[in-house]
C-alpha cells in the first residue's frame, strides 16, 4: 500500500504521530493509499524549516521570486496530464474537469509573476518640510493554508502562490481525502527553483489544524472549507493573534427570468448543477424560475437532460460527472434526498440507487431534481454538495430576489435574462459576493478577487487579485526627514500640518 507522508524542508518525510487515514478511489471504493495525519511535532518541524528559510527568500529581489513562478507555470503545463489524472484518481471528477482545477490555480501563478509590480509601495515627496513619506509591503513571515477536498490543485495555489511570491514561507495542510496533488505541486515548486523550506506540505486532520492555529510562529492563516469549520478556524486564529481569511460553504441560486433564453439557461444549469457531481462551492443548487410558465418550461427541459447524464469513472473520457468523494459524502447526499421527499418536495428525477456496472462499490449518485421546494425545507437551507438541484418557483422578480437575499450563504448567484435593467438592478441590490449575469459559475479570474458574503466568508480580504497581496503582506510606513529640514530646538506639541 502506498504511504503518503509530508513534504518538509524540500524532502519527503514520514509522519511521526503513528496516525493515518485511508485515501480511496471513489469510483471503486478501494483503498489506494494511506496518508499520515500530523500532530504538533510534525507542524513544528515544518514551522522550524519555514522560519529558517524565510528571511533569505524575503530578501531575494522580486524579479527572482517571480522567475520561480514563470518556471513553475511551465512545469504545470508540462505535467498537466499527470496532475489531472492523479487528481481524478483521488477526487473522482473527470480528467478534463481536473485540468480545469489545475489551470485555475496555474492562472493565479501567472498573476503573481507580476509580483515586482504588485508588491510595489507608495511614495509621497514633500509630505512636510523636507519630509518624504513612503509605505512598503513586507511579507508576514510564515503563513499557513488549510484547504478542502474539492479543488486540491486550485485552492492550494490560490494561497501559496501569492504568499510565497510576496516573500513568505508557507505551510499547506491539504484535505486528507486527496493529498497527492498538493505534494506533487510542492515537488514541482522545488524543481522550479524554490529554496527548500519555503513550501511545506503537512497532511492531517483537526489535530494538524489546531497545531497550526496555536503555533506562535505562524502569522497568517487562510482557510477554505465548510462553514462550521471556517467559523471555528477564524475565531481560533484571531484569538491566537493571527490574521485570518476563512471561506465557507454555499447555496448558489440561479434566477431565470421569463425573457431568458431557455436553452442557454438549461444548459447552464446542467453544467453548474451537475458538473463535478455538484461538489463545487460555486455550483448552482437552487434554480428560481420567475412565473409558472417559465417554471414549467424549465422543468420540462431539464428532466430529459438529467436522466441522460453520462455518469462514469474518471477513466471514461466521455463522462459528464463522476462519483462523490467518499462513502460518507454518498450517505449524506442520499439521506438529504430522503429528507426532501419526507418534507414534501416533489422528487422529479431520483438519483438514489444509481449503480454503474462494474463499479457497484463506487460512490455514484445519479443526477436528481426536486421541484416545488419551499424556503423552510432543510433541503433548501442546507448545502447538499452533490448532484441535486432544487427548483423554487417564484411569482415575480421581487420574490425571486428575496430568496438569495434571505439565505444564510452568500457565495455566488446568477441571473438569466435579456433585460439589462433587471440585471443591473439585481447586481446592485443582491447581498452576495460573486454575481453572474448569464454566467452560471461566476468565479472571478486570478487578477480579480474571489470571496463570498454572509456565512460564506469570515475576514475582510479575498483570495487572489490584489486582495491576496494585501493579505500576505504587512504595511510599513516610513517618514523621513533630512537634517536640512530640521528646526533647532525641541517640539513638544503634537506635530500637525497646521
Ligand atoms: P471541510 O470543512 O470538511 O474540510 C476543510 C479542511 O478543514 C480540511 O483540510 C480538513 O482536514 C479540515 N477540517 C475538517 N474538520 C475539521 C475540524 N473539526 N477542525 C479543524 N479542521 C478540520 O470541507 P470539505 O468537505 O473538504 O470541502 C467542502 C466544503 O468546502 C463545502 O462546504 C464547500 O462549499 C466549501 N468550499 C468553499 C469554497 C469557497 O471558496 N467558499 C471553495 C471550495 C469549497
Amino acid at each position: 500500500m502506498r504511504e503518503i507522508g509530508h513534504f518538509i524542508g524540500g524532502k519527503h518525510v514520514a509522519g511521526t504521530s503513528g496516525r493515518t487515514s485511508n485515501v480511496y478511489n471513489p469510483a471503486t471504493g478501494e483503498v489506494q493509499a494511506t496518508v499520515a495525519l500530523a500532530d504538533v511535532a510534525d507542524i513544528r518541524a515544518a514551522v522550524e524549516n519555514a522560519k529558517a528559510a524565510q528571511p533569505k527568500w524575503a530578501a531575494t529581489n522580486p524579479q527572482r521570486r517571480a522567475r520561480v513562478f514563470f518556471k513553475f507555470v511551465e512545469l504545470l503545463n508540462q505535467h498537466m496530464d499527470e496532475l489531472a489524472t492523479m487528481l481524478s484518481r483521488e477526487h473522482g471528477k473527470t480528467v478534463e474537469d481536473s485540468k480545469g482545477d489545475v489551470i485555475r490555480g496555474l492562472e493565479v501563478c501567472e498573476f503573481v509573476c507580476g509580483i515586482p509590480h504588485l508588491q510595489k509601495g507608495e511614495f509621497t515627496e514633500g509630505a512636510g518640510p523636507a519630509i518624504d513619506m513612503y509605505s512598503i509591503r513586507q511579507p508576514v513571515g510564515v503563513g499557513a493554508g488549510i484547504t478542502p477536498f474539492n479543488f486540491p490543485a486550485m485552492i492550494p495555489m490560490w494561497m501559496f502562490a501569492p504568499a510565497i511570491a510576496c516573500g513568505n514561507a508557507f505551510i499547506l495542510k491539504p484535505s486528507e481525502r486527496d493529498p497527492s496533488v498538493p505534494i506533487r505541486l510542492a515537488e514541482l515548486m522545488i524543481e522550479a527553483g524554490l529554496p527548500a523550506g519555503i513550501l511545506n506540505v503537512v497532511n492531517g486532520d483537526k489535530a494538524a489544524v489546531d497545531a497550526i492555529l496555536t503555533d506562535p510562529d505562524i502569522a497568517a492563516v487562510s482557510f477554505v472549507g465548510s462553514t462550521p469549520i471556517a467559523r471555528y478556524v477564524y475565531g481560533t486564529a484571531a484569538m491566537n493573534g493571527k490574521r485570518a481569511q476563512c471561506f465557507g460553504g454555499a447555496k448558489n441560486h440561479m434566477i431565470i427570468m421569463p425573457d431568458a433564453d431557455m436553452d442557454q439557461a438549461v444548459n447552464a444549469l446542467m453544467g453548474a448543477g451537475y458538473g463535478s457531481a455538484g461538489e463545487r462551492c460555486m455550483a448552482i443548487s437552487v434554480a428560481v424560475p420567475v412565473g409558472e410558465d417559465t417554471a414549467n418550461r424549465l422543468v420540462d427541459r431539464l428532466v430529459p437532460k438529467i436522466e441522460s447524464l453520462r455518469i462514469g469513472p474518471y477513466t471514461d473520457d466521455k463522462a459528464d460527472m463522476g462519483p462523490l468523494v467518499t462513502k460518507d459524502a454518498y450517505n449524506r447526499v442520499n439521506s438529504l434526498i430522503d429528507r426532501g421527499v419526507d418534507e414534501g418536495a416533489k422528487l422529479v428525477v431520483d438519483g438514489r440507487g444509481f449503480k454503474l456496472q462494474g463499479y457497484e462499490d463506487g460512490y455514484f449518485v445519479g443526477g436528481s431534481l426536486f421541484d416545488h421546494v419551499k424556503p423552510d425545507m432543510d433541503i433548501y437551507k442546507t448545502e447538499i454538495f452533490g448532484p441535486v438541484l432544487s427548483v423554487v418557483r417564484a411569482k415575480n422578480y421581487e420574490e425571486a430576489l428575496d430568496l438569495p437575499m434571505k439565505h444564510e450563504y452568500g457565495n455566488g448567484v446568477a441571473i438569466y435574462t435579456r433585460d439589462g435593467d433587471a440585471a443591473r438592478d439585481f447586481a446592485s441590490r443582491i447581498n452576495i459576493g460573486m454575481i453572474g449575469v448569464n454566467v452560471p459559475i461566476p468565479v472571478p479570474l486570478a487578477y480579480h478577487s474571489f470571496g463570498g458574503w454572509k456565512s460564506s466568508s469570515f475576514g475582510d480580504l479575498n483570495q487572489h487579485g490584489t486582495d491576496s497581496i494585501k493579505f500576505w503582506t504587512r504595511t510599513k510606513t516610513i517618514t523621513a526627514r533630512w537634517p536640512s529640514g530640521i528646526k533647532d530646538g525641541a517640539e513638544f506639541v503634537m506635530p500637525t500640518m497646521k
